[in-house]
């Protein structure tokens, strides 16, 4: 089968975090936390839409100036979320600069940014470059069962998880997954094309059946367009379930943070999590509010994660990045096999 989401971790285990989750079929991306974020090309940074950080911590932040520096100029708006205070921190950020020429410039660059608070409220607010950056407060939104926002066949959940300050996690669900069937499509006499994304989205969306959808067929000639109803082009597509992947960084060990973290990554086909410090320095790590590998594993295995990718190292293990790798992947067969001998 192959993935919808293509993800990236940018600047591997020990660099600053951020994860870059291509959405193929939707010629879009989204961000995961904004560390440095310079080795992405910008044609990949273009397609950026959605970002989410976790919280503002600098190795977690700090990228907002590479973006906004890139998208400047451009009509583009981005989505940016982030925890209690977040519209605050962007608004100091765009207000250090002088924008004395912006409004000369062609295109209109949007940040529209939203705090989640755990309360459920979503506070949020419009920064405009023709409006000179100035915040304009939109009225409060509400979370409902944790669901964060949506963007095409995708939505994306979130948990407000404890970092000795509020820090987000985020789980990001494919609603389900479309598989086209090349025999069968050779069987109609139908060529691959671009229209095969509206018939995806078409499924996706529930069209109803007589939706025209414009189609590619062979011919003698080469390749015409055709319209026909959605009917008889829904089976040429397979469904099945949709990629979840879920981003769990900076965070304590404490049986309310792993009940949220569980819930939110519950079943995910890839989760990352952070795994700075050794279980032998878990003092330490508890003093930084962080997790150790051995709880990283742990938490991957009782939230039953199919692949886990743990991240975020300590630069103290720089030559020992292997007995992080290790100690994570320990805990999470180990937790597996205890919990299937406590369910015999
Ligand atoms: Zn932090």
């Amino acid at each position: 089968m192959r993935p919808s989401i293509h993800c990236e971790l940018v600047n591997g285990p020990f660099g600053d975090p951020a994860v870059y989750a291509d959405i193929m079929f939707e010629r879009r991306a989204l961000l995961f936390d904004l560390g440095d974020i310079r080795e992405l090309p910008p044609r990949k940074l273009l397609r950026v839409t959605h970002v989410f950080v976790s919280h503002t911590h600098m190795d977690h932040f700090s990228g907002f100036d590479h973006l906004l520096r890139l998208m400047l100029g451009r009509e583009k708006t981005i989505a940016l979320y982030g925890p209690a205070g977040f519209i605050d921190k962007v608004g100091h950020k765009l207000q250090a600069y002088t924008w004395n020429v912006i409004q000369n410039y062609a295109g209109n660059l949007v940040f529209d940014v939203y705090e989640v608070h755990d309360n459920g409220t979503l506070r949020n607010a419009r920064f405009r470059s023709l409006s000179v950056f100035q915040p304009e407060l939109q009225p409060d939104l509400h979370i409902k069962d944790d669901e964060l926002t949506s963007c095409g066949a995708f939505k994306i959940r979130c948990a407000v998880l404890d970092h000795g300050i509020p820090c987000l996690g985020f789980a990001l669900e494919e609603a389900a997954h479309v598989n086209v069937w090349k025999t069968k499509l050779d069987q109609l006499g139908l060529a691959v094309g671009p229209w095969l994304r509206d018939l995806k989205h078409a499924v996706l969306t529930g069209a109803p059946m007589n939706t025209p959808i414009r189609a590619l067929k062979r011919s003698a000639d080469g390749v015409m367009p055709v319209t026909l109803p959605f009917r008889d082009l829904c089976g040429l597509v397979q469904i099945t379930a949709g990629q979840k992947i879920a981003y769990i960084v900076d965070v304590r060990y404490h049986p309310s943070n792993a009940e949220r973290i569980q819930h939110l990554a519950f079943g995910a086909d890839l989760l990352f999590i952070e795994s700075p410090f050794l279980e032998a320095d878990s003092a330490h790590a508890a003093r930084k509010n962080h997790l150790t590998a051995l709880q990283a594993g742990t938490l991957a295995a009782h939230a039953q994660v199919k692949q886990f990718l743990p991240f975020h190292f300590s630069p103290r293990y720089t030559d020992r990045g292997e007995a992080l790798l290790e100690e994570a992947m320990r805990a999470f067969s180990g937790a597996l096999k205890n919990a299937a001998i406590a369910d015999g």
